[in-house]
């Protein structure tokens, strides 16, 4: 897959100390992104999935992943395989994306890749960022339009977008998930 770059211990994209694989390539071209070199979807480095989860299984400390890029629903099955391992050691997961919820889980239907990392992922920021919104006061997102969604809940309760509770003792990755419907 091609990436942007991965960050060790980061506290600012997500809960507690996270390990970060930023995606490369975007097409959302938000004015005032804060990170357009992640946008040529052939540059950034190739890097296998493998290579990542040995990388991500490494570092000891780390409370969780967090995919961001770039657009990490361009490539998700990747994204969703690294994910998955990521549970497999316990961690949560968190995903920044451009697309909204509700675009993703309509892509889902035709995509298994989108539908794989949809039911994976615990915690996404979803929307694009958009300038007129911004805002440094708001907590793990850029803009105000952005949400900062319970996934699990959001799918198995049908009920559309539920704000996430950052309560002590979260424990995203322990909520029961659905497959989505086909
Ligand atoms: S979705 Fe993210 S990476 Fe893509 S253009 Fe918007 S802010 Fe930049």
């Amino acid at each position: 897959m091609r990436i942007a770059g991965i960050v060790q211990d980061s506290i600012v994209d997500g809960v507690g100390l996270r390990f970060v694989v930023f995606t490369q390539g975007c097409k959302h071209r938000c004015v005032g992104c804060h990170n357009p070199q992640s946008w040529d979807l052939s540059g950034g480095t190739e890097m296998s999935t493998d290579e990542i989860i040995t990388q991500m299984r490494k570092n000891t400390l780390t409370d969780g992943l967090t995919i961001s890029g770039g657009e990490p629903f361009l490539q998700a099955a990747q994204c969703a395989e690294i994910a998955k391992a990521a549970h497999e050691n316990g961690l949560n997961v968190w995903v920044y994306t451009g697309f909204e919820f509700e675009e993703l889980v309509a892509k889902a239907r035709n995509d298994a890749g989108i539908k794989s990392l949809l039911e994976t992922v615990d915690v996404l920021v979803d929307g694009a960022f958009i300038l007129a919104e911004r805002s440094l006061s708001l907590k793990w997102r850029g803009s105000r339009n952005q949400r900062v969604i319970d996934v699990p809940k959001s799918l198995l309760y049908k009920r559309g977008v539920k704000p996430i509770a950052l309560a002590m003792g979260y424990k995203p990755h322990h909520i029961p998930r659905v497959i989505l419907d086909n």
